[in-house]
């Protein structure tokens, strides 16, 4: 990947070929930046730049054989570790699964855990990596270079590591080989073991700006018009998976979904919010989690709309006239309740409960939240 094809982020793309160009690359780093910021692109433009023959001020050449082939991700060089799920009679190695990696990744180098997930075709298991991989990675290290220079070795999210092997891989980083770089690509720090945190020079990868979001999204759908390339990428908070995400399914459905569940819980209707738990359930968990973050979203531009902060509220068309009457209803006793729902949902949703269940049981507490609205 050239730095060139990753979006935004320039002084940290100078910095980070300043450094390089001066000798001063750290032995590990951890590139660590929310979802749809481009963490893993900028490590990959990272890697090929060091790996390039003939780099240029700006950029790697993209020409020379080091630059095609880790375009294709075949570097031979470049060292790959990731997630993957635990499948009985199948090797819990990265190897296995490389081919498919690679293919999520070049169509899609802005890729996450769900949408990688969806190449493994493994819908709900959980990925990670286990002490096979950590033996896999120190296997790795023991070659040689290629090609004579640096070798590269990538983990892609090593928050999902498990402690035994975290604990194999910091023996790695603590005795390191010469010329081995480690790119850690993060997500969430949070989980990483604090002894692998400490021993990684730290590259901190910004969101996006709603600009740079929109600017991608007016690229890939033409058809979209700026303001509304520019509401959906303020909506994404910078994530460019997510607006990419909401461009392509258009949100004329959770929009009417969501809109007419609430005035079902409005109604106190309880038949009615059964039927709808049943829609729920037979969204599949992405679209149940897109149709939560949707409806957050929308309670927040009623808040806005509420505490009279008219001009940071973004909605659209049918949007517009669900604000303005739903605002009405909120107050300071139910607001905050309502937006907590959403949020502690969508975290239950991901940690796998009962869809039904939990839809049913968040239609009950939504009913008494707008009961308190009236
Ligand atoms: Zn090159």
């Amino acid at each position: 990947m050239l730095f060139a094809k990753v979006i935004g982020h320039a002084v940290l793309k100078a910095k980070l070929i300043g450094n390089i160009r001066e000798s001063r690359v750290a032995h590990a780093q951890l590139f660590m930046g929310p979802r749809g910021s481009g963490n893993l692109p900028l490590a990959l433009a990272y890697a090929q730049y060091l790996l390039c023959e003939a780099p240029e001020v700006t950029d790697s050449c993209g020409r020379c054989p080091s630059c095609s082939q880790l375009q294709k991700l075949e570097h031979p060089d470049l060292h790959l570790a990731f997630p993957i799920f635990f499948a009985e009679k199948k090797p819990k190695t990265c190897d296995h699964y490389l081919p498919q990696w690679r293919k999520a990744v070049l169509s899609e180098p802005y890729v996450d855990l769900d949408l990688w997930r969806e190449y493994l075709d493994t819908e709900n298991k959980q990925l990670r990596m286990g002490v096979d991989i950590a033996q896999e990675i120190q296997g790795r290290l023991s070659l040689r270079s290629f090609r004579g220079g640096y070798k590269v070795m990538l983990i892609w999210l090593p928050e999902l590591m498990d402690t035994a092997a975290s604990n194999k891989i910091l023996k790695v980083l603590e005795e390191p080989e010469p010329n081995t770089v480690f790119l850690l690509v993060s997500n969430d720090s949070e989980q990483l073991l604090a002894t692998i945190l400490s021993r990684a020079q730290l590259v901190k990868i910004p969101a996006l700006r709603p600009g740079e979001v929109s600017e991608v999204l007016r690229e890939r759908f033409p058809e979209l018009k700026e303001d509304e390339a520019l509401t959906l990428s303020l909506r994404s908070e910078g994530d460019l998976l997510e607006a990419v995400d909401m461009a392509e399914k258009g949100e004329e459905e959770l929009f009417i979904f969501f809109r007419d569940w609430l005035r079902v819980c409005f109604g106190a209707r309880i038949a009615d919010a059964a039927e709808f738990a049943e829609g729920f359930q037979k969204m599949g968990r992405e679209k149940q989690k897109a149709l939560l973050r949707y409806g957050l979203y929308l309670i927040r531009q009623c808040v806005l709309n509420w505490q009279q902060v008219p001009e940071l509220v973004r909605t659209f068309g049918q949007e517009d006239e669900f604000v303005q009457k739903f605002s009405s209803l909120l107050n300071e006793r139910n607001a905050e309740g309502i937006r907590s729902e959403l949020e502690l949902a969508h975290v239950h949703v991901e940690r796998n409960a009962n869809p039904k269940l939990l839809f049913m049981d968040m239609s009950y507490r939504m009913m008494g939240f707008l009961r308190k609205g009236r």
